[in-house]
């Protein structure tokens, strides 16, 4: 393979590669499209990524997360789904709204068009007018990324009735440009307990459905608990019509972030260029040789940490929880492998201190505490309990939004005598609302306008000097995600001041506390905060407050 100069590059046609599912959903989709982004941008291109849902929610933000999954926050404030979690950290790009659709979004569009006026007297149509506005979606996401390559992930898996309309947009843009454009099928090799063996019949059948919409696969990701073997790598090819070279095993893995290089141990990058008629770099970049290290650091830890994370999504068992707080497992990951140790995470659900208080002393063993953001009132009591836990048993302890808000709630209880202090969120109607909703969201709310109406996406904050967050972050000024609709009431601030918390991070204005912490004479690492810090954690550039807590941990390993 030749060293392509940027300029001879900068005269081929942008490509685009599909990633569709076969079989099953939830056999990592979102990671192959991450993963196939990230191996092509180790080989030079311009990556962007497009997720597009097929549901008619115009975003992720009402679905629940424990049925739905995380949902990921964008600087710009759009409520998505936790793949473009995925791929802001495999690619260590921000994206944004343009990068996600759903069938809702479409609709609205093409909608709102034909109401200007817009289609000239035409009838509108299903077929193609709702494809072309995918197609410009797809289009305005590239040039706003001046991306050279496009991963498009299609939600859903083939043969359903609502992804029909995205892989008929696939299709009319490989048949205007069938150079340009590939479709990666990742399916689902079942392996029956009673009979043994791996079965490729239903791998077939998607490959079959996937012709009905006029797509052939051109790479097939053989996901399966095992790796495939060469029987069933001849038999997927003879009958799904792709060369057996195209056929990759995927069998399960750790780790999420060891799937780029077995991609690539199957030549998968190759195999894209050859398929979209473009030659690649094979220079290694400053990225990949980053990505290396993070990868050899994981494979090598030199000790544990052991995390408890507490909250209340967690009772749907393990399969949900660890999707619903996605981007938190994964900043914990990030931080602990800058120092090159292994994460070990404890689920904890709120509920059970509440009736068992004296299960509270478990949380002794724990090298760092976490209580991450959530909504509502259940098992809140119960939180409340294990963070003033943490704060007398000098545990470090990390708050994120929910988590934040509970420990100034904590404080205000049991540290500035306010008796009843509470979130409105848990009761309206209580004497002391340390936690209370801004004037504006209080017409919001009570105007029924919930979807999209939090204090959504990347806001400055201020960092006062002389505090953990300013030592973590070593600037006076951040920008981070929020996802939140209630504050820390300001009337109340002054006497938590008073009695020693420090809020050290501050909206411009000031009147948004950002963080809230305890001075470190007070406490090894106690801090919150009212955004989200691990929407912006990412393998190559773990977030500074994690890895500020990460280093209070290992201080404080047991
Ligand atoms: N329920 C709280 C609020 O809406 C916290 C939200 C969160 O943790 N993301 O303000």
């Amino acid at each position: 393979m030749t060293m392509f100069g940027k300029k001879e590059q900068e005269k081929e046609n942008p490509k685009y590669v599909f990633v569709v599912g076969g079989v099953i959903s939830g056999v990592g989709k979102g990671i192959t499209a991450s993963s196939v982004g990230k191996i092509m941008q180790d080989r030079g291109m311009k990556v962007t990524a497009i997720k597009i849902d097929p549901y008619i929610n115009i975003d992720a933000g009402t679905m629940n997360p424990t049925e739905h999954g995380e949902c990921f926050v964008l600087d710009d404030g759009d409520e998505t789904d936790q793949d473009m979690g995925n791929y802001e950290r495999f690619l260590n790009i921000d994206l944004t709204r343009t990068n996600y659709m759903t069938t809702g979004r479409v609709y609205q569009s093409v909608i709102e068009d034909e109401r200007a006026g817009k289609f000239g007297g035409k009838c509108v149509e299903v077929v193609p007018h709702i494809p072309m506005e995918v197609i410009r979606r797809i289009e305005l996401a590239r040039e706003k990324a001046d991306a050279n390559l496009v991963v498009i992930e299609v939600g859903g898996t083939i043969g359903e009735y609502q992804n029909m309309l995205f892989l008929e947009a696939a299709r009319m843009m490989k048949l205007k440009n069938p150079k340009d454009v590939a479709v990666v099928m990742v399916s689902y090799l079942p392996i029956p307990s009673k009979v043994g063996e791996m079965k490729t019949k239903p791998t077939q059948h998607a490959a079959r459905l996937l012709n009905a919409s006029g797509l052939q696969a051109d790479i097939i990701i053989a996901r399966s608990s095992l790796p495939l073997d060469e029987r069933r790598k001849e038999k997927l090819s003879l009958f799904c019509n792709v060369p057996s070279s195209r056929i990759i095993s995927a069998p399960d893995v750790d780790s999420i972030y060891d799937i780029p290089d077995n991609f690539e141990k199957e030549g998968f990058s190759d195999m894209l260029c050859e398929l979209l008629y473009t030659k690649c770099s094979t220079e290694k970049t400053e990225g990949s040789v980053k990505w290396d290290a993070f990868i050899r650091r994981a494979n090598a830890p030199v000790g544990e940490l052991k995390i408890a994370v507490i909250g209340k999504y967690f009772d749907t068992g393990d399969f949900v929880l660890s999707d619903s707080y996605i981007s938190v497992i994964e900043a914990i990951r990030h931080a602990t492998n800058h120092f090159s140790r292994k994460p070990v995470l404890t689920w904890i659900n709120s509920v059970h201190y509440e009736t068992n208080p004296e299960k509270l002393a478990e949380l002794s063993g724990f090298d760092g505490i976490i209580v991450p953001g959530g909504f509502g009132s259940r098992g809140v009591e119960g939180i409340i309990s294990a963070i003033q836990y943490a704060r007398e048993k000098k545990i470090p302890y990390l708050g994120l939004c929910y988590g934040m808000q509970l420990a100034v709630i904590e404080f205000a209880r049991n540290v500035a005598g306010i008796a009843g202090a509470t979130t409105r969120e848990m009761n309206p109607d209580a004497e002391h609302l340390i936690v209370t909703v801004m004037e504006s969201q209080k017409d919001t709310l009570s105007a029924g306008r919930i979807g999209g109406t939090m204090r959504l996406g990347a806001c400055d904050a201020y960092i006062g000097k002389d505090t953990i967050a300013r030592r973590a972050y070593g600037s006076e000024t951040v920008s981070e995600r929020h996802r939140h609709r209630y504050e820390v009431n300001s009337e109340y601030i002054a006497q938590l001041e008073k009695s020693g918390l420090v809020f050290s991070g501050k909206s411009p204005d000031g009147r948004l506390m950002e963080i809230a912490e305890l001075p470190e004479s007070e406490h090894p690492f106690f801090l919150g905060t009212q955004f989200h810090p691990e929407f912006k954690s990412r393998p190559l550039a773990p977030h500074k407050l994690f890895l500020a807590f990460t280093e209070a941990c290992i201080k404080n390993k047991k």
